[in-house]
């Protein structure tokens, strides 16, 4: 039974490694030269890097699960370290290994620069919502969450606002808070103290998932057609047609922009989020106190410590950054920094739709299509989560389980 899969992104691959591993003769259709999409592995100036720092949680069950299913070892390919939120103020809130929720209640109880009585009264708050299924009564921004919990002192500026914008890729102000919550949900709120482990990958991206799956793929006997972009999809009586092929069925699996010119009742008009992630290159001394810190009232809000003195530095969401051309924009990082000596190196990735913007109330189109033979797949269809890897896998393997249940089982 031939199937395709249109976009190799991570939702794409999910679903041709899935459809693949349960006997469907599986084509994968990727514009780009390479698989990954959004997370995918670069190579510049003999460098192997990533097109954007991408942090990854233990919480990202499908995601681990599919890497270890091509063969990628996560043991090995990350650097995994408990949960700590650090900044250049001071603040510090770490995890302990303790099984949950007592990691979270010492974490918080133990944070520095906070005092008991905002301590109680966040631990108050947070068992409230746990009690509450993270569920909100209404939609509304985080900053509106926040004031009506009288989130409003230290915990707010230094852990909530930069946990929502490293999640969504958008300030507390536009942010959805039910989002933000399905995401603490599944981190802070886990049962499994292992979720919330920060998981900082050791390899570019494309190491991570994109090539034991490449590779996984065409061992198996799926075809991976590469540079080819899907221009129509035609319903026959027979099948779907692409590209001359004739297909018992499809997953588009592109990022929202795209999927409106192959799908139009499922075209999306959302708004686009950036990320610009800047590598600075140092001497080999050069290093962190912790892989992962944040940077208050700079302009590189993360900064993520790579090894041998690359720093990779994260500007989430729109803001002033984007009137900087990418030398003033290295300069002024640097100058930020203050490192004891100057980088040798550098380079500016700017990915302009790197996220949509998860606001409240988004409307997310459903994966299901009016044609039972055709799914769709991508972050923006897991309508659980804001753009992340997970929610991509998750959906792309959803989307394979669909088309094995519509057509496999029933040709
Ligand atoms: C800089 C940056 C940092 C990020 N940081 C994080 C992070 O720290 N943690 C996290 O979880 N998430 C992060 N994300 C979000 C995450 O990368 C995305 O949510 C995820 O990669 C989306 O995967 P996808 O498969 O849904 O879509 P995409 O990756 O966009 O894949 C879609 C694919 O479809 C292809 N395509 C489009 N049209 C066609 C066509 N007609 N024919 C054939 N192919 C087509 C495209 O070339 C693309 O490869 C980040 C994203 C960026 C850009």
């Amino acid at each position: 039974m031939k199937i395709a899969v249109i976009g190799g992104g991570w939702a794409g691959i999910a679903a041709a490694v899935e459809l693949t591993a349960n006997g469907a003769e599986t084509t994968l259709f990727e514009a780009g030269r390479g698989l990954g999409g959004r997370a995918r592995g670069v190579e510049i100036d003999g460098r192997q890097l990533d097109n954007g720092q991408h942090i990854l949680l233990g919480a990202y069950r499908d995601t681990l699960a599919l890497m270890r299913r091509v063969g990628a070892d996560p043991g090995k390919l990350f650097d995994r370290q408990p949960l700590q939120v650090i900044d250049n103020t001071g603040f510090r809130l770490a995890l302990p290994h303790l099984p949950a929720p007592l990691n979270v209640a010492w974490g918080l109880l133990t944070a520095s620069a906070v005092n008991w009585k905002e301590k109680l009264k966040t631990a108050w708050w947070m068992d409230g919502i746990k009690r509450r299924g993270f569920r909100l009564a209404q939609e509304m921004t985080v900053a509106e969450w926040l004031d009506d919990a009288g989130q409003t002192g230290t915990l707010r500026r230094h852990l909530w606002e930069p946990l929502c914008l490293a999640a969504l890729n958008l300030p507390a102000e536009r942010a959805s808070a039910q989002l933000f919550a399905n995401v603490l949900r599944d981190s802070l709120g886990s049962s499994r103290r292992e979720d919330t482990d920060l998981l900082l990958p050791r390899v570019d991206l494309g190491q991570l998932l994109p090539e034991p799956a490449r590779h996984w793929l065409l061992a198996k006997g799926a075809q991976i057609r590469l540079s080819t972009r899907v221009q129509q999809i035609a319903q026959t009586g027979n099948g779907i047609e692409i590209d001359g092929t004739l297909f018992a069925a499809a997953i588009i699996a592109t990022a929202p922009q795209h999927v409106g010119t192959l799908w139009p009742a499922a075209a999306t008009n959302f708004a686009y989020e950036p990320i610009a992630t800047v590598y600075l290159k140092f001497g080999p001394k050069i290093k962190t106190a912790f892989p992962l810190s944040n940077r208050l009232g700079q302009h590189g809000q993360w900064i993520v410590d790579r090894g041998h003195g690359l720093l990779a530095c994260v500007l989430s969401g729109h803001g002033d950054w984007e009137k900087f051309d990418d030398a003033a924009l290295a300069t002024t990082l640097e100058a930020e920094l203050a490192m004891p000596e100057a980088a040798s190196w550098h380079k500016v990735i700017r990915e302009k739709r790197a996220t949509f913007s998860a606001s409240p109330g988004l409307l997310r189109p459903d994966f299901k299509t009016t044609e039972p033979r055709i799914f769709l797949a991508g972050d923006y269809t897991w309508a659980d989560y804001p753009a992340t890897l997970e929610g991509a896998v998750r959906s792309g393997l959803r989307a394979a389980r669909c088309v094995e249940n519509a057509v496999l089982q029933h040709p």
